[in-house]
């Protein structure tokens, strides 16, 4: 699932992964962000990125965000 047309584009290339944290065993995890959408580098040993907010529209995609949002 996916916030827009642009993300979900990205995903079919295998730029951005959409899993659990605990599904991106493969790979290094650069970040610390609760969250099941990544940026990834690389092909064999793939970097993933947390990503926060959707590069394209904006949207919150991390529990962290979620959380903070719910509290205020
Ligand atoms: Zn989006």
């Amino acid at each position: 699932m996916f916030c827009c047309d642009q993300l979900g584009e990205m995903a079919s290339r295998g730029f951005v992964v959409n899993e659990p944290i605990h599904k991106l065993a493969n790979g290094r995890i650069l970040t610390e962000i609760d969250t099941d959408y990544f940026l990834a580098f690389g092909d064999e040993r793939p970097s993933y990125v947390g990503l926060h907010y959707c590069p394209f529209c904006g949207r919150s995609l991390s529990r962290e965000l979620w959380n903070r949002e719910k509290k205020k």
